[in-house]
């Protein structure tokens, strides 16, 4: 199927082609075919792009002079531009990035979800009133803090940008919006959101190109206040490097090595559900993933033959196939890595459960078989490294401090499960995890309306919530001698 929606920059309230022309093709994972070809930008679009969004964000702009509640119905216009685009967004997901319909109007669904809950912050966000010593008055405004960039990567491109650009624009500041080049095609759809409702001009910028090149210049620039990346550990790292230079503030959502902590005492039906979702869903390709299942010793082999035949009863189709409950992962290179990480599984002596290998049904696309391994210790590669993949590692433990000292034994902390039907034993080991989200009895979970971010080297800051108008607004204090 052929792909006939946006293909250019969108900067300044112009669809534009890059500077120089250069472009990007993007595939479909589930056919390895180019699905469609769009303009990529380099470090001049970047600056055309900054320079229109610092323009638009300028104290006598249109959209600084907006009350709260004109910036609260533009918001929600936006919203409902992309609710009425919103199948030809749930489709072309699907075949830019692999994922099945099935999950792509998740996606869709939540972001737009998003947007209507932050439209209702822009009219909400106050300042205090603080008592001091003497006749004074002293109080604090909570301000747009000017431009945002946001550097948004392929596992949940339509999602993820949404994540942090609903916030930032309901805040009041101005946006410049870099997919990766592996998925850019539906962060487009938010320049095409922005045209309906009419937004000001440079209030939304969307720029796809390559992390190293547009994504570095965007992470860089003087202009730009803040910046809010989604992303690998890795490259999230030299982000917080170059933020640093300017003192631009960020937000780092990074990986995990989630721990799906199952007690004896669980309702183990439900919990081998969760189980497989946390890790196969997205086939896989979350940060979120729950891809450690530490499971009581006494009902390992329960838990494993349940789970194990979920696995294998994965519906694997693409993003034509309404059925499918699984898609392919996004390209080669990431499909080769997943399957080195089997390898080293297998000789560090994980058992192969189920799964490891190409499905030998499918002679094109990017797929991965649902796999999982047992005999697993938490100090194998495929118990630390996050491998971004269909890959269940199963660790046994004996108590409960066992478990948590297995869950917290881990350079990230995003994520975490327990189950059980121990009200006490729930809430103690929620605290006990070092982790910046603990779900008991489903996985895995966010909303609009909860903050979502990681403890250790799982991020930095937080999205979604009351926590993100914090993130996306800068606090000033005003004192008035009124003697
Ligand atoms: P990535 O390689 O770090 O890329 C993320 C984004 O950064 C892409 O837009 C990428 O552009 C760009 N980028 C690459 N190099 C850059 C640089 N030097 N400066 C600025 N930007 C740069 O990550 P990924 O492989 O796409 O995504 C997978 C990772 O994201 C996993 O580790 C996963 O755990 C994490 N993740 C975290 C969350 C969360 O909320 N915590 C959510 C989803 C994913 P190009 O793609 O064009 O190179
Ligand atoms: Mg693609």
């Amino acid at each position: 199927m052929s792909y006939s929606g946006p293909t250019e920059l969108y900067i300044d309230g112009e669809w534009t082609s890059a500077e120089d022309k250069k472009t990007i093709e993007t595939l479909d994972p589930a056919t390895e075919e180019v699905y469609a070809t769009v303009a990529k930008a380099d470090e001049k679009d970047v600056e055309h792009a900054v320079s229109a969004a610092k323009r638009a964000v300028d104290r006598d702009s249109e959209w600084r002079q907006l009350a709260p509640g004109e910036r609260a119905e533009y918001v929600r216009e936006f919203s409902a531009a992309l609710d009425s685009m919103r199948d030809e967004i749930v489709l072309t997901e699907s075949h830019d990035n692999g994922k099945t319909p099935f999950e792509a109007q998740i996606d869709v669904e939540t972001a737009i979800n998003t947007f209507e809950y932050y439209a209702g912050w822009a009219d909400k966000i106050e300042g205090e009133t603080i008592p001091v010593p003497g006749d004074r008055l002293d109080y604090t405004r909570r301000e747009p803090i000017g431009v945002t960039g946001h550097v948004v990567p392929w596992n949940y491109p339509f999602q993820l940008a949404g994540r942090s650009l609903a916030p930032a624009l309901a805040c009041g500041n101005s946006l410049v919006v870099k997919p990766s080049s592996t998925t850019p095609l539906t962060a487009l759809y938010y320049a095409k959101a922005a045209e309906e409702a009419d937004l000001p001009d440079g209030v939304i910028n969307v720029i796809p190109g390559s992390g190293s090149d547009a994504g570095a210049a965007l992470a860089s620039h003087p202009d730009v206040d803040h910046i809010a990346f989604t992303g690998s550990t890795g490259v999230g790292k030299g982000v917080m490097e170059s933020a640093a230079d300017n003192i631009t503030g960020i937000t780092l959502e990074l990986g995990g090595k989630g721990p799906n902590i199952v007690f004896e005492d669980a309702d183990i039906e439900a919990a081998a559900r969760g189980v497989h979702n946390g890790i196969f869903m997205n086939a896989g390709q979350m940060c979120w993933a729950g891809s450690r299942l530490l499971v009581h010793e006494d009902i390992h082999d329960e838990v494993l033959d349940l789970v194990a035949t979920r696995a294998e009863q994965t519906p694997l189709g693409s993003g034509i196939d309404d059925d499918a409950r699984m898609g392919p992962v996004v390209s080669e290179s990431q499909r080769k890595e997943i399957l080195e990480y089997i390898e080293i599984g297998k000789e560090e002596g994980g058992t192969l459960v189920t799964g490891g290998s190409i499905p030998s049904e499918k002679d094109r696309g990017y797929f991965v078989e649902p796999t999982v391994f047992t005999d697993v210790t938490n100090d194998m590669t495929i118990a630390r490294e996050e491998i971004f993949g269909p890959v269940l590692s199963v660790i046994t433990f004996e108590d409960e401090e066992e478990a948590i000292e297995i869950a917290n034994d881990s350079p990230y902390g995003l994520l975490a499960g327990v189950w059980t039907s121990d009200l006490t034993r729930a809430h103690t080991v929620a605290e006990y995890l070092d982790y910046g989200m603990v779900s008991v009895n489903e996985y895995p979970v966010t909303f609009p309306q909860t903050p979502f971010g990681g403890y250790k080297e799982s991020g930095y800051g937080r999205e979604q919530g009351r926590e993100a108008i914090n993130e996306y607004t800068q606090v000033k204090n005003i004192n008035v001698n009124l003697s």
